[in-house]
């Protein structure tokens, strides 16, 4: 194991990074930007250094200055968290080449699945079922509409260097296909500095299911079950469980997903944890959407029902260290569910709210966790993403994991700002979710017909 980590991120993923370092009797580093001086990561890790202004660019996505930050304080590895750098494969590069140890996968596995266009050919490739679309990206719009009709509509123009659903668009007609095609285009400039576009059948009424691997350098890897993270708002997730409902009530379809996310993790050479991504109709047909190279927000709800400490994993696959966790010995106990909390309106449109935040008061209880990234009386600042912390629970069952969630949400006390907290509490409290009858649309009409 290492004696000394840095982690370059912030918000409650550093500070839960910082928690789990603390408890393997390793040092950690934190870095931070003007804005979040008085942030909890930054006061959960041994050291923390200031490293600029609050934008990220000129912060937490400054290379040179975090590798500067390790090498000064003589960290031998990196947690890049999730988001921000985390699947930046150039700055996996630059980490192992000034000498240290990027705490997840190799460059080549992070391009290979950075690339959505060219994620879904390697799936395919190794035999894993991926939603009909187009061979690679689309430059050509006629070609673009002669797939689309083939596919037949609606299809979903999407950004091959997308994340957090940005650019993505549905097209219901072949008259708005060649708008979408520009727009998702310039989102995909804007954002990922790439504008490949690809197209993909949209399956009607989805469930988004994802799997959870773990591999080691020396060729051994594990599945931890899957992940229902169905309840999207802007194709976000808001509410993530596990494990699935659908997939419990579904026979055969546990095993089918666990060996096409193994399948296709296989076929990139994938080391450390990572996550497959699935869309599943409601027949329980389920296709490849992408893979994430780096830890998943939701990935406490697997740790809770195995027992399987993610985060220390993590470290030990990259000090070298075997995974010594056996298929077999792995099991599901219990259910457990994640609400992400975010300084945003449901009421309109789910905009985010920055503001001050005054009292702040998670609650504890049996069977609850809450990883924060606020502390009370501190501004929520527009810089970042507005999550200010997860609360999980978990259950001997389903019912009673709700049921623990929501009055934990209830008894949250958040000052100041305008959350989602009773949006998410109510939605925890309906027939559809304690029936976990849902589909990926269903939260965002909800939130509408309130
Ligand atoms: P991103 O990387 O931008 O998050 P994903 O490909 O992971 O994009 O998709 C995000 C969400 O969009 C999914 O969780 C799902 O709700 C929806 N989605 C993606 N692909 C499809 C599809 N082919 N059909 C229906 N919904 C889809």
């Amino acid at each position: 194991m290492f004696e000394k980590v840095l982690i370059a991120n912030r918000g409650e993923i550093a500070h839960r990074i910082a928690q789990v370092l603390r408890a393997h009797g390793v040092r950690s580093v934190a870095v931070y930007s003007e804005a979040d001086a008085q942030a909890p990561h930054v006061k959960a890790a041994d050291e923390a250094i200031c490293i600029g202004p609050p934008p990220v660019a000129q912060s937490y996505l400054n290379q040179a200055k975090i590798l500067e930050v390790a090498r000064q304080t003589g960290a031998q590895a990196i947690h890049p968290g999730y988001g921000l750098l985390s699947e930046n494969a150039g700055f996996a590069r630059a980490v192992a080449e000034a000498g240290l140890v990027f705490v997840g996968p190799t460059p080549e596995a992070i391009e290979g699945m950075g690339d959505k266009a060219q994620a879904r050919a390697t799936a395919q490739a190794a035999g894993v079922p991926v939603v009909p679309g187009s061979d690679g990206p689309v430059t050509d719009d006629a070609h673009a509409a002669a797939l689309a009709e083939a596919m037949g509509y609606p299809v979903l123009v999407k950004a091959a260097a997308g994340g957090g659903g940005i650019g993505m668009q549905q097209v219901k007609k072949a008259a708005k296909l060649k708008r979408a095609l520009q727009s998702c285009r310039d989102r995909g400039a804007s954002s990922f500095g790439n504008d490949a576009v690809y197209l993909e059948k949209y399956i009607e009424s989805p469930r988004h299911i994802e799997v959870q691997v773990l591999f080691d350098h020396h060729g051994h890897g594990v599945h931890l079950f899957e992940r229902e993270c169905t309840l999207q708002r802007r194709h976000q997730k808001v509410v993530e469980e596990a494990p699935s409902p659908f997939v419990e009530r579904t026979p055969g379809l546990r095993e089918g997903l666990t060996q096409a996310a193994l399948a296709a993790a296989r076929a990139i050479g994938y080391r450390n944890a990572g996550t497959v991504e699935f869309i599943v109709g409601p027949d329980g047909q389920f296709y490849f959407i992408e893979m994430n190279t780096r830890l998943q927000v939701e990935h406490p709800v697997t740790e809770a029902i195995t027992g399987v400490d993610l985060i220390g994993w993590q470290l030990r696959i990259a000090a070298g260290e075997p995974l010594t966790l056996q298929q077999a010995d792995l099991a599901i106990s219990g259910a457990a569910v994640e609400c992400r909390l975010y300084a945003e309106d449901p009421a309109r449109k789910f905009m985010p709210q920055p503001g001050h935040l005054g009292a702040f008061v998670p609650p504890t209880g049996e069977g609850v966790r809450v990883d924060v990234g606020v502390t009370a009386h501190q501004p929520v600042t527009p810089y970042y993403d507005p999550m200010i912390a997860k609360l999980m629970a978990v259950a001997p069952d389903r019912a009673t994991a709700l049921a623990r969630a929501k009055s934990a949400l209830e008894g949250f006390v958040i000052e100041g700002l305008t959350t989602n907290r009773d949006f998410v509490a109510e939605v925890l409290g309906t027939p559809e979710v304690q029936a976990g009858d849902f589909d990926t649309g269903w939260l965002e009409n909800y939130a509408k017909g309130r």
